[in-house]
This record gives C-alpha cells, sequence and structure tokens, in this order.
C-alpha cells in the first residue's frame, strides 16, 4: 500500500463517546501533545496543507477528526494533550477519554505518536502508550521537528525516545519503532508510510478476500482478523 494518507478526506468530529463511530474499518490514531506537530504530520502525510489543522485556542475546541483513506480505512485525530491553559476538568475529561479509547477501541490497528523530538518523551506520552500497549498492538513514534536540530542530533535524538520507550516498557520494546521526523522538510515520510501501509495491508487482503467469498455464497467468509503485523524499525540499521 503505497503513500497510505494520500487523498485522505475529512469524513466527521466527534465530540465525546456517543458520537463515536461504530468500529468496523481498521484505524489509525494520531496522538501527541499540543503543539507537538500532530496536524503538520498529518498533513505532511496526506500532502495537503489543511486537512488537519491547529486551533487557534488550543484545548479549547478539543474533538477528534476523522478522515477516510482511500482504502476505506480511517485514521482519528485525537485531541493533543498537555496544554497548560486548559481547565482542568476538561483536560480530566480528556485524558479519561484518550485513555479508554486507546485501551478499549477494538478497530484500532496502530498508534501514531508525534512527539517533539527536542523535549523528548513527557510523561503524559508515557501515560498514553502504558494504557495501549498492554493491548499487544504497534505503535510509531514520529520523533518530529527534527530539523530544528543539528545533523548529529538527529540520531541521537531518535535514539534518546527509544531508550526512554524501553525504560518505561521493558517487556513492550518490540510493539515501538521511533523513526525521526520533519513535517516541514518531509523527512521521514517514506518509513512512515511503510509502517502504516504494513498496519493496515492484512485488512486490506481481508476485504479483498471476504469479496471472492461472497462471489461464491456456498462457501463461509474466513472470519479471523489475524495479528496485525508490528512496525518495521526503520530507525535502525
Ligand atoms: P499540533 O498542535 O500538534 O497539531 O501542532 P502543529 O502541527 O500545529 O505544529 C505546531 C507548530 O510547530 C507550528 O508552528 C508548526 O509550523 C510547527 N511545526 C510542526 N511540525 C514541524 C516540523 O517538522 N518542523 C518545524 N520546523 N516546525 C514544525
Amino acid at each position: 500500500m503505497k503513500h497510505p494518507l494520500q487523498q485522505a478526506e475529512y469524513a466527521q468530529s466527534v465530540a465525546d463517546d456517543t458520537q463515536m463511530p461504530p468500529p468496523g474499518p481498521p484505524e489509525i490514531a494520531f496522538a501527541g501533545r499540543s503543539n507537538s506537530g500532530k496536524s503538520s504530520a498529518i498533513n505532511a502525510l496526506a500532502q495537503r496543507r489543511r486537512l488537519a489543522f491547529a486551533s487557534r485556542t488550543p484545548g479549547r475546541t478539543q474533538q477528534i477528526n476523522y478522515f477516510r483513506l482511500r482504502s476505506g480505512a480511517l485514521v482519528a485525530d485525537l485531541p493533543g494533550y498537555g496544554y497548560a491553559a486548559v481547565p482542568r476538568a476538561l483536560k480530566r475529561h480528556w485524558e479519561a477519554f484518550l485513555g479508554r479509547y486507546v485501551e478499549t477501541r477494538q478497530s484500532l490497528v496502530g498508534l501514531v505518536l508525534i512527539v517533539d523530538a527536542r523535549h523528548g518523551l513527557a510523561s503524559s506520552d508515557t501515560a498514553l502508550l502504558d494504557g495501549y500497549l498492554a493491548s499487544g498492538r504497534p505503535a510509531l513514534i514520529l520523533a518530529t521537528k527534527i530539523d530544528k536540530l543539528s545533523a548529529s542530533h538527529r540520531q541521537s535524538a531518535a535514539e534518546d525516545i527509544a531508550k526512554a520507550v524501553a525504560a518505561a516498557f521493558p517487556a513492550h520494546v518490540a510493539q515501538v519503532a521511533v523513526v525521526p521526523f520533519s513535517a516541514t522538510h518531509r523527512i521521514g515520510i517514506e518509513p512512515v508510510e511503510e509502517t502504516l501501509g504494513a498496519w493496515l495491508t492484512p485488512y486490506a487482503a481481508e476485504d479483498a478476500g471476504s469479496r471472492i467469498a461472497a462471489e461464491r455464497p456456498k462457501e463461509k467468509a474466513p472470519r479471523s482478523r489475524g495479528v496485525p503485523r508490528g512496525p518495521k524499525r526503520p530507525s535502525q540499521g
């Protein structure tokens, strides 16, 4: 699956649990602190200027924006967290929502976590991973704004994030990959597309399989979803 986010279209916005689309198509979620560069990363992958847009008052008008990919898969742009000026009750509401979402969303096949490479992994990022990784599903961390670091610090910034993940989640190291990334300089686009494509490919194959089965009504369509493949590790080697 080449350029999985290209031609992504806005689908819907969701303000709370009751409005969530019923789990069906495979879903990839993008999460990150406010101002981490999440909207820019989505736009860079979609090759669109303003598919995802940052709120002018971060944290105030929080919602999940859903985008539909060519393949029918969904991208969930989750509300940015960690913005200091957000009222405490609202902060708690969205933290609880994010926790529930990454732990229980059935159709979620992979989590893309956006981390500012200059700041590294924050405790709020670790909290989100903590809820998510127990499910065994893969995560890809984009160490973004890497263009702001000198060439000699780019690789080490991504490695520091990988080390922080390994220290916090020694049992889940194989589920997490870190990619040096820049939306503005289009660094890391290809390995990210490769990983997202690999996450979605088993489901695309299943769709094709059930279509063939549907043409032969006497045979039962295969039911098993299979286990999503783990991310590749483009930052290594
Ligand atoms: P969001 O709040 O996480 O959606 O963050 P945005 O995508 O709106 O980005 C926050 C700020 O960081 C904006 O001023 C962006 O222009 C800037 N930014 C985002 N990604 C990059 C990047 O890869 N390189 C540089 N230099 N700036 C970036």
